[in-house]
């Protein structure tokens, strides 16, 4: 019989990326596979990334990590959207829910009918149709009911994490299937003739040879670029901000059960709430805003006292042109980065994971398989990319030379579609994989006031009045049954 391919895996870097690697190799590929990590103490992880998607849930699901006690060994708090405060204007503010806006009417979708009473003024808000947006603006979470036909069926789910913290029990997961640590600096990339890594080598002397290896390095992409050449798309043009300071500090009220995003002058400010502290960070542009005083800017928006000296980042938002080459697959920052303002990154991480899962080679090293790895990822980042891109650019801001930049900045041609259709008469084209669906795209057009010109001429066989009292009968239940949820701190074991 012929030998398995891959025998050895070497992991380089331990931030999220490499033990959310370490953990999901070890889980799924058994004893056969020998699975070795690098990581420098000295050098570090970036240090963020505590904001999560839903998916989140089936990753550690499917490492059979019990969810109570994840998230009291990682401080975790339950995540049902992101509030996005001062994007459209100054003082509005939306959340972007996990979960569906209304019930369809007479088979036509519930925001074409919202659309309509709008215009004729007789609509509640938005955001009155979304039972995890009235749960988020009240601190109250209970988990979804799986009974499809119930109200409270109708929404999903995320964490709010230590990233430090989450690491570490990954770590512990992955260690305890037979995953080696090696702590050191990687000072040389040995290549074969063939282009294939063949070797890294440490700063003490050790070389760690494998048959596959995973970047894991962050933003340096030590193996794709430095010793591969991938090459970077780089999309700062129409994603300015290039650089981040983060900043945690104390609670100081109660514990909310969602993300906030608040746009200033020149980037944006995250607000990440754990059950240990508050998670702070200003995500800004430095062709706009200097960094002292983007410090003052961030300082000036804590709930609390900060408990940490500020961590500054920088970074260049796009995508590494070739994410598996040869022998070596980037996963998490070396792959690319697209900055945080939904979260995505440990999804893309998680993403990619599953698809070197999918593609793993078994018989031979065959270029089609990272190919097709590399086509699945560049149309998830450029999917993602396009959404991020919607927050800056559908906006009526103009108080500013940033805002005045991203209103009139040209975007992608894909995105623009998407724009001109909602504009017309409401048609949301989701992509047809990707992982924003409609009521994400309605979350952001309909709060950044992206509200279409026309109505559907299929609403117009509901009466006006009909509708109307439907929807008022729809905004009450959801009224209801938020109310009816425990609060955060108590979902959470907590003491209110
Ligand atoms: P890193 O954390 O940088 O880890 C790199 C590893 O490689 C480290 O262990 C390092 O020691 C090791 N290494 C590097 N060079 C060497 C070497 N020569 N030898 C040995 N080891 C080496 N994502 C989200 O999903 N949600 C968020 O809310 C979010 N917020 C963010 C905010 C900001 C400002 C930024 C910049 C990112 C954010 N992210 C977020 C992204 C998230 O932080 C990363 O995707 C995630 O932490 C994974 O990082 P990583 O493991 O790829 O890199």
């Amino acid at each position: 019989m012929q030998a398995p391919l891959i025998r050895r895996i070497v992991i380089v870097g331990g931030g999220t990326a490499g033990w959310m690697t370490a953990a999901a190799l070890s889980a799924k590929l058994g004893s056969g596979v020998a699975i070795t990590l690098i990581e420098s103490e000295a050098i570090g992880t970036v240090g963020v990334g505590e904001a999560t998607v839903p998916h989140i849930r089936h990753f550690n699901a499917a490492l059979g990590i019990d969810e109570a006690d994840f998230l009291s060994r990682t401080n975790a708090t339950f995540k049902l959207g992101i509030e996005f405060r001062d994007w459209g204007r100054i003082g509005d503010s939306y959340i972007h829910p996990f979960g569906a806006y209304g019930a369809p009417i007479d088979g036509v979708d519930f925001h074409q009918h919202w659309v309509r009473l709008h215009k004729a003024g007789r609509a509640a808000p938005f955001e009155a149709f979304s039972l995890p947006i009235r749960a988020a603006r009240a601190d109250r979470f209970a988990h979804p009911d799986p009974d499809p036909h119930s109200l409270l069926s109708t929404y999903s789910y995320a964490y709010q994490f230590d990233a430090g913290l989450y690491g570490r029990y990954l770590r512990a997961f992955a260690e305890a299937r037979g995953v080696m640590r090696q702590e050191g600096r990687v000072v040389d990339v040995a290549l074969r003739d063939d282009g294939f890594v063949e070797s890294v080598r440490l700063d003490d002397g050790r070389t760690v040879g494998g048959d596959l290896f995973v970047d894991c390095s962050g933003f340096r992409g030590l193996l794709i670029e430095q010793a591969l050449h991938a090459g970077y798309d780089e999309w700062t043009r129409w994603l300015p901000c290039d650089r981040a300071i983060a900043m945690p500090c104390a609670t100081t009220g109660p514990i909310s059960p969602y993300t906030r995003a608040t746009a200033l002058s020149a980037g944006w400010a995250w607000r990440i709430p754990l059950q240990h502290r508050v998670g702070n960070g200003h995500v800004y542009s430095s062709g706009f805003i200097d960094d002292d005083a983007a410090l003052t800017a961030l300082l000036a928006g804590l709930d609390g006292p900060p408990i940490a000296e500020p961590n500054r980042l920088r970074f260049t938002t796009g995508r590494r042109r070739r994410q598996w080459i040869g022998n070596t697959v980037a996963i998490g920052l070396s792959a690319g980065f697209l900055e945080p303002l939904e979260s995505t990154s440990i999804h893309l991480i998680q993403l990619a994971i599953g698809r070197l899962l999918d593609l793993l080679p078994q018989g031979d090293w065959d270029p089609r398989d990272a190919a097709e790895f590399d086509r699945l990822m560049a149309r998830e980042y450029d999917r993602v990319r396009d959404f991020l891109i919607l927050h800056y650019h559908a906006t009526e801001r103009d108080d500013s030379p940033f805002w005045n930049h991203c209103r009139t900045m040209d975007v992608p041609d894909s995105l623009a579609t998407q724009l001109a259709l909602f504009r017309e008469r409401g048609v949301v084209a989701p992509y047809a994989d990707g992982m924003f669906l409609e009521p994400s795209w309605l979350a952001v057009y309909l709060g950044q006031r992206v509200v279409p010109h026309r109505v559907d001429p299929r609403v117009l066989t509901t009466g006006e009045g009909e509708a109307a009292a439907l929807l008022a009968a729809m905004a009450s239940r959801y009224g209801a049954a938020a109310d009816g949820l425990p609060g955060h701190a108590a979902a959470l074991g907590l003491a209110a």
